[in-house]
């Protein structure tokens, strides 16, 4: 079978947005239009699809934008991408612009659309992952994750300042959903007593136990570092659990959305920089349905059904060690 060539490439972002989202869209128009390629931005992610927001760009529409947060091209969620009537308006627009392949930026959510497209219409479309949650099979980091890791971190180091002068317990909320990766790096970096994740069911009761015996044994201050979606329930929920059991003081922290926001990290440049170059050229070469990743510092497609469909494992050992670093 001939390989069909590319001439006009779409690139979007999609879901929320994650720093270094920029720096991806910069390496995607720039590679495209080395290798002569028409390149088309497409705003607010699937509803600019569906609007026809779709504008062609040169290189210099992608100056200074490396070192921002967000999104330049604006991101949405879109209803109407998940039905029928959406897709196939999307995918007129497309043609009308003669665009014939897609660079996606985003997370699971935006892949799950790119896998409807490409069943109804073998649109071929590449997905570069880029959420702070790193929730994506198929890659060890997506863009954005260590921007968010290294923000938490840093509210963390502050709320520890507090906690120790007054010998105060604080319960941190940090993003995820799902996924734990943020709290638990962001746990262990920040010298947590107890870090919560949802892939681990949570024992309020040993909780209890463990932040009475570290006060026992005179630790001035304690923070437990816990994700939005543990099954526990969030930092309000497991604060007056533990009030109840203990009489123990707290102060709760919802980290929120200052994870998302800021200039990215050298790292999440780096990686966002080679995810978009690597996109276009796989593009170019006819790759399609598949998500560029990087695993032990190579590049690696995955089918994008397995990256929102298999379960990326969390380090349990780290876990472990965590609690040792932490007695
Ligand atoms: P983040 O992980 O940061 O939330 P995301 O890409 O997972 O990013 P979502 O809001 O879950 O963000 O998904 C982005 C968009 O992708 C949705 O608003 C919707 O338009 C589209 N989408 C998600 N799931 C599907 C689906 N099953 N079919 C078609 N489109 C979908």
């Amino acid at each position: 079978m001939t390989k069909k060539s590319i001439n006009n490439i779409g690139v979007f972002t999609s879901g929320g947005d994650a720093p270094g989202m920029n720096a991806a869209l910069r390496a995607v128009v720039r590679t495209a239009i080395y290798h002569g390629k028409g390149v088309f931005t497409i705003k607010c992610g699937y509803e600019g699809m569906i609007d026809g927001e779709i504008e062609r760009v040169n290189s210099r529409a992608v100056s200074n934008i490396i070192q921002t947060g967000g999104t330049v091209i604006k991101t949405a969620r879109s209803e109407r991408f998940r039905t029928d009537h959406g897709r196939k308006q999307a995918f007129e627009n497309l043609k009308k612009f003669g665009i014939d392949g897609l660079i996606a930026i985003g997370g699971d959510g935006t892949f799950r659309g790119c896998i409807d497209f490409y069943k109804e219409y073998k649109f071929q479309m590449i997905g570069v992952p880029a959420t702070i949650d790193n929730d994506l099979y198929g890659t060890d980091f997506t863009i954005g994750y260590d921007t968010a890791v290294n923000t938490s971190l840093d509210a963390i180091d502050k709320i520890r300042d507090t906690a120790q002068s007054h010998k105060r317990f604080f319960i941190i909320e940090v993003m995820g959903r799902d996924a734990g990766f943020i709290c638990l790096e962001t746990g262990i970096a920040g010298g947590a007593e107890s870090i919560l994740i949802p892939e681990i069911k949570t024992d309020v009761n040993k909780l209890c136990s463990q932040i009475k015996s570290l006060f026992d044994r005179g630790k001035t201050s304690n923070i437990v570092v816990v994700a939005e979606g543990d099954d526990a329930g969030g930092a309000y929920e497991i604060g007056a659990k533990i009030k109840q059991k203990t009489g123990i003081d707290y102060r709760v922290v919802i980290l929120g959305h200052i994870q998302r926001g800021g200039s990215p990290s050298a790292k999440d440049r780096l990686l966002a920089s080679k995810l978009g170059y690597w996109s276009v050229k796989h593009l170019i070469d006819g790759k399609a349905n598949v998500m560029v990743g990087e695993i032990n510092s190579k590049i690696v497609l995955t089918d994008m059904e397995d990256s929102v469909g298999k379960k990326k494992p969390i380090d349990m050992d780290a876990l472990e060690m965590a609690m040792v670093l932490a007695s």
